[in-house]
């Protein structure tokens, strides 16, 4: 467990650098601290001064005579490091480094940030920063603002953390507008020593704490987040805009895999794995935010929409349907209800309309109809306000309406001037208000998405003993004497066999009379293929010849191909291979990203890959749950499903083939690239079989 209670839960805070300007960053803080009632003591140092903001100040921490458990330093970079020392004698036990100038400035900067570290390290120090703007702890017992934000935020269960300073105010200045309360703030700055994985562990742990926000820039340990993430997720939603890109799709690539894995498929795949909800924008944020801080999750995707005006309703209706919820027909019970309430041209089945008319009163009987609804998971109401509609009298009639209500209220007020008054009423009674009714339905799917992932299996992580990566590694050294980072197709396929992944049989050919000896003791028909470690895309060349029938063919395979490959490439030799009679044609396969590891990828074969790049990417290390996730998320899935009349892929099998693939490449940290394309899925009997497989050794360098 991470213990932050010294940076969060202090008793007594010292800020150095504290300046009688308060419109310095230093003065500022101070005041902060004082003004928002900090409930432990406050001790201004600064060398310069005697009294500071009407308290008694010191020339430095070490002078002040009661204990300190948290500092905040803002002095100027030349005097962080003397500080830090100073700290340390102190036994301070937590500081925030707001100054800036270190490892985001160059060279010179990291290798000061990295001194500070160990200055920390070396006292048991935790170090929030540098180059950041403060934190915040709103628990009544504590009120700790510890930051120069000039906002003041609310209390309230949304735990915020962000990587960019200037972001993280605007975005506490949103949380304020807005009327979302905050458990916590931290502006992250470096990262040179807390992490936004300590702040996940320590906020699993807070009971104010029911939301996390986080704005990303980076990661520092992908693996851990993922962990992490798997675990705080399950109990308390994590919404997360992450932005830059990963260097996974920089470079040049030779497999398929490495040419589409894009910068961003790690990141997603994280992302998909662990919980987390993506929000694309900072405005997404805020739309997912306002319905997790405030409603509960719904059972089901069924919505009830309740509104004033024909067009919104519609929209609500077209953005919820696209988005893959329903707008099932309202039981004959609640129709009644509501008719006997409304105008007798208001539409009652789903969405109701009440029209133009429609009062505080009739809300309430509609929204609590539809609230009761056992056949609804969901509400979205929508008020278009009116010249005669008096707007809080209809937030009174949704608030009275969803009183006591299980399901999510999400309200729409598409308003005018008194439209405030009644959005202010209603987020106090705890409803997430938006303007427009796409914003709802969005809100709504992240929460039903949220759902899903609460209720699907943690997944197990399978142990393949069978794997023999010594084997493999026989093979890649044999390559690298060689000076190859290019695996021949013999060399590949053996690579997948010892992996304990089935290759249709095949044997390799140096002569003609080999070739027909292979064909015949495989059984006719057969696949004649290239194997060279310079030619590897075959087909392009005239590699592959399939449909081979007799001996004749075979024989003259043999020499035509051959005379053709020897020409490039004197080592080549020939892959006879039975050829597969079913089975559909997909792909998988893998590519190594520095910072997030191996990479997997699944994708139906052909057209499906190559023109409409219908491909899922999940990163290491892939439980059973991701694998069989990963080969639904495939837009082309219901081919391999029994779509069409085609034969039902035994999937399973697949998903084995992936798993053994995600282990082998953590195994074997000398295959870099990886391809199987392809792999004929088979129906449940038949056996599932990679027909050809691609292999490109880590870069040697670095490693
Ligand atoms: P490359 O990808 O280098 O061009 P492949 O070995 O993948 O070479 O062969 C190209 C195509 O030929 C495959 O995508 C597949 O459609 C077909 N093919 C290859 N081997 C077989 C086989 N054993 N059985 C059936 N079809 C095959
Ligand atoms: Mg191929």
């Amino acid at each position: 467990m991470v213990d932050l209670d010294a940076l969060f839960r202090p008793r007594a805070v010292a800020v150095i650098g504290a300046s009688r300007d308060r419109h310095s960053v230093g003065g500022a803080i101070l005041h902060n601290l004082l003004a928002f009632e900090f409930q432990g003591q406050v001790f201004p140092v600064n060398p310069k001064a005697s009294v500071v903001h009407s308290l008694k100040c010191y020339p430095t921490v070490e002078a002040i005579p009661d204990p300190v458990d948290l500092a905040v330093i803002a002095v100027p970079k030349p005097h962080v490091l003397e500080v830090m020392e100073s700290c340390g004698r102190k036994g301070v036990r937590a500081v925030v480094v707001i100054t800036a100038g270190f490892k985001e400035t160059g060279e010179a900067g990291r290798a000061l940030e990295r001194e500070v570290v160990r200055v920390a390290k070396q006292h048991g120090i935790r170090l929030v920063g540098p180059n950041c703007m403060g934190i915040i702890n709103m628990d009544p017992g504590v009120r700790l603002q510890a930051s120069f934000s000039a906002n003041e935020p609310l209390a309230g269960p949304v735990a915020f953390s962000s990587q960019s300073g200037a972001l993280g105010e605007a975005i506490l200045a949103l949380l304020c507008e807005r009327g979302l309360g905050l458990s916590m703030f931290v502006s992250l700055g470096n990262k040179a020593d807390v992490s936004g994985n300590d702040l996940l562990e320590y906020w699993e742990q807070d009971p104010q704490t029911r939301l996390i926000l986080m704005y990303l820039e980076s990661f520092g340990n992908p693996q851990r987040f993922l962990e992490i993430c798997q675990r705080v997720s399950k109990n308390k939603p994590i919404i997360a805009v992450k932005s830059g890109r990963t260097a996974a799709g920089a470079r040049a690539a030779a497999s398929h895999t490495g040419s589409l894995a894009g910068a961003d498929n790690a990141v997603e795949s994280l992302f998909a794995q662990s919980g987390v909800i993506r929000a694309t924008s900072i405005e997404e944020l805020f739309v997912f935010a306002t319905a997790f801080a405030s409603q509960p999750i719904p059972r089901g995707t069924r919505v009830a929409i309740v509104t004033n005006s024909g067009g919104p309703g519609i929209l609500a209706t077209d953005a919820c349907i696209e988005l893959g919820l329903q707008i099932p027909t309202l039981s004959e019970t609640t129709q009644q209800r509501i008719r006997a309430a409304v105008a007798p041209e208001a539409s009652v089945t789903n969405p109701v309309d009440m029209i133009a008319t429609a009062t505080g009163p009739q809300y309430e009987v509609a929204v609590r109809a539809a609230a009761e609804d056992p056949a609804v998971d969901a509400i979205i109401t929508i008020f278009t306000s009116l010249e005669m509609i008096d707007g809080p009298s209809v937030a009174q009639g949704i608030i009275r309406g969803a009183d006591g209500c299980d399901k999510p209220v999400l309200v729409c007020f598409m308003g005018n001037v008194r439209s405030r008054e009644a959005i202010d009423l209603m987020r106090q009674a705890g409803l997430a208000v938006y303007v427009f009714p796409e914003d709802a339905a969005r809100a709504l799917a992240a929460l039903v998405r949220y759902r899903h992932w609460l209720e699907r299996p943690a997944g197990v992580r399978r142990w393949f003993d069978d794997i023999d990566e010594a084997a493999v590694n026989d093979i890649v050294r044999a390559a690298r004497d060689q000076g190859r980072g290019q695996l021949t197709l013999v060399e590949a396929q053996q690579v997948l066999e010892h992996a304990g992944i089935t290759v249709l049989p095949w044997r390799e050919a140096q002569t003609r009379d080999e070739a027909v000896a292979a064909a015949g003791a495989l059984g006719y028909p057969v696949v004649a293929k290239i194997s060279s470690a310079i030619i590897v895309h075959k087909s392009e060349v005239g590699g592959v010849r399939v449909g081979l029938e007799s001996e004749a063919q075979v024989a003259l395979a043999f020499d035509e191909m051959m005379a053709a490959a020897r020409a490039r490439d004197e080592h080549a030799s020939l892959v006879v291979q039975r050829q597969a009679t079913h089975g559909t044609e997909v792909i998988l396969g893998a590519t190594r990203d520095a910072k997030f590891g191996p990479l997997l990828m699944f994708g139906l074969g052909g057209i499906f890959v190559e023109v409409m790049r219908d491909v899922v990417f999940r990163v290491h290390p892939l439980s059973d749950a991701d694998a069989r996730e990963m080969i639904r998320a495939a837009k082309s899935f219901p081919l391999l499903d029994g779509a069409r009349g085609r034969p039902r892929a035994d999937l399973a099998a697949i998903e084995a083939v992936i798993l053994r693939l995600d282990q082998l490449m953590a195994r074997c940290p000398d295959l870099g690239e990886l391809d199987i394309n392809p792999l004929f899925a088979s129906p449940a009997g038949l056996p599932t079989a990679a027909a050809d497989a691609r292999v490109t050794l880590s870069p040697l360098a670095g490693r």
